[in-house]
């Protein structure tokens, strides 16, 4: 048995039921196999064995008072899985569907992806099973600084510096980095994604979205290609699928769809200004359900179905995909009708949305493919100049921010395709990822002797 396949194999057997983590660990390490040659001094060194395994778990007991007075209990994690590189950084996860083995998946690629942004961030990731949906902004409140109450004592600016993700937006920062400033009294850096009047950084909350845009059209751009006039499909309706859909309409696209966990909404006019802005006020002021756009414009509405589904069996042309919501929905299934319906880019902008099966689609029929880790890391690098900003204790403004997040997309795409070309699959978009963040992160590891 190969190395990696040892490792693989124990991953597995050492913790059988954190499936998530499972699938990241086997899609890293199988296109690492190239770079076992190439450095004998990591194999040596246990490199392989020591980056699957987290610094360290943090899980604890999240109790708080609902509306009514009585007590609720939830769960919180932090992961704190390589700081090599830099201070631990990620996002912060509120999902009922949150357990370890989700927040360790999301841990090991966020190792990846802050090693390519090429700033000094090390990975992590946290989050909790509480589901925002349906709570006061009181109940949301209290759980937040219930929350906070138990994980300041393991963040900090030079430590490790949260940020949001699925059900963590501005609001849910708010409240956490109040109760952290309050609690330690120090005003430092310690969140990102915060508000612009409190040491937030411009275009933070667009980052995830056009960053991916970015990717995109920087793959497009390697077959003479670009947004005009392409049919754009967009899945989730919240940050990433928000901000994709606007710089996708401003590079000319025509964006589709929008989905929520409830429905899918097709318009086939496009979304246009208004319409995103319907969108943005539903979703983010009054947290309705997507549904109300098909009421509202008069779109196709598709009950209970994902997006993907919903082009497999309308048979809808596409020409680039934008999966935005969570991980595993774009199954095999569902990835053949995606590239069988025209499709020639998928840029990820929420992490691990396509299955291994679906991506052997992609790769058998040759089409652009950016997986998570290059695609959406537009968001941690950004969150990474909002550390530099309040460093600082300055604010750049929003072009500046802007141009800095284009230039770190282009030099991730180009660290992906030098990578691959290096190891011998030029355009292995996958490959090139993994390697071009692995190597940075192990040559550092390996500097630090066994520690
Ligand atoms: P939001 O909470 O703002 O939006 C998530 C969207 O996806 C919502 O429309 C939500 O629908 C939908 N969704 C979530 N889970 C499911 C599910 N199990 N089934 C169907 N729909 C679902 O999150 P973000 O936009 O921030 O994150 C989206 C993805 O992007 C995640 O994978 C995240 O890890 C990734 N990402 C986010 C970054 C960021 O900066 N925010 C950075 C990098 C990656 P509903 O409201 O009904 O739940």
């Amino acid at each position: 048995m190969s190395l990696i396949n040892e490792i693989i194999d124990k991953v597995k057997k050492q913790d059988p039921d954190q499936q998530e983590f499972h699938q990241a660990v086997e899609e890293v390490l199988e296109t690492l196999e190239p770079t076992i040659s190439k450095h004998p001094d990591f194999v040596k060194a246990k490199i392989y064995e020591r980056i699957v395994e987290p610094d360290r778990v943090i899980l604890f007991r999240v109790p708080w008072l609902d509306d009514k007075g009585n007590v609720q209990v939830n769960r919180g994690f932090r992961v704190q899985f390589n700081n090599a590189i830099g201070p631990y950084k990620g996002g912060l996860r509120f999902h009922p569907s949150v357990n370890l083995g989700i927040i360790k998946f999301l841990g090991f690629e966020q190792i990846f992806k802050n090693s390519l942004t090429t700033l000094p961030m090390g990975g992590a990731k946290g989050g909790s099973d509480f589901d925002p949906k349906g709570k006061s902004d009181m109940e949301v409140m209290k759980f937040c600084q219930a929350f906070i109450r138990e994980l300041y004592r393991h963040i900090g600016p030079d430590t490790d510096v949260p940020a949001g993700d699925i059900g963590v937006g501005g609001r849910e920062i708010g409240y956490m980095f109040g109760y952290y400033k309050k609690i330690v009294n120090e005003h430092t850096g310690v969140l990102t994604g915060k508000g612009l009047d409190y040491g937030g950084s411009l275009i933070r909350p667009e980052a995830t979205g056009y960053g991916a845009t970015y990717f995109a059209a920087e793959m497009l751009a390697t077959r003479g290609k670009d947004f005009k006039g392409k049919n754009v499909i967009v899945s989730g309706s919240g940050n990433v699928a928000q901000y994709t859909a606007e710089k996708v309409m401003n590079l000319g696209g025509k964006v589709i769809s929008f989905s929520d966990s409830n429905g899918t909404v097709i318009d086939e006019k496009g979304v246009d200004k208004e319409k995103l802005e319907f969108v943005m006020d539903l979703k983010n002021i009054r947290r309705g359900r997507i549904k109300e756009y098909a009421d509202k414009f008069g779109a196709k509405y598709f009950d209970g179905q994902g997006v993907w589904d919903v082009i497999r069996e309308q048979s809808l042309k596409v020409d680039i995909a934008f999966p935005s919501a969570t991980q595993n929905e774009i199954d095999g299934k569902n990835g053949e009708a995606l590239v069988k319906n025209g499709c020639i880019c998928v840029s990820e902008g929420a992490n691990m949305p396509s299955t291994p099966d679906a991506i052997k689609f992609y790769q058998e029929y040759n089409i652009l493919y950016g997986p998570g880790k290059a695609a959406n890391a537009g968001g941690v690098a950004t969150s990474g100049l909002e550390m530099s900003q309040n460093s600082m204790r300055l604010s750049w403004p929003r072009e500046e921010v802007d141009a800095r997040l284009l230039g770190i997309m282009k030099s991730i795409h180009k660290a992906c395709l030098d990578a691959s070309e290096t190891y011998g699959k030029k355009g292995d978009y996958v490959m090139g990822a993994n390697i071009a963040g692995f190597v940075k992160v192990a040559k550092a590891m390996l500097a630090y002797g066994i520690v």
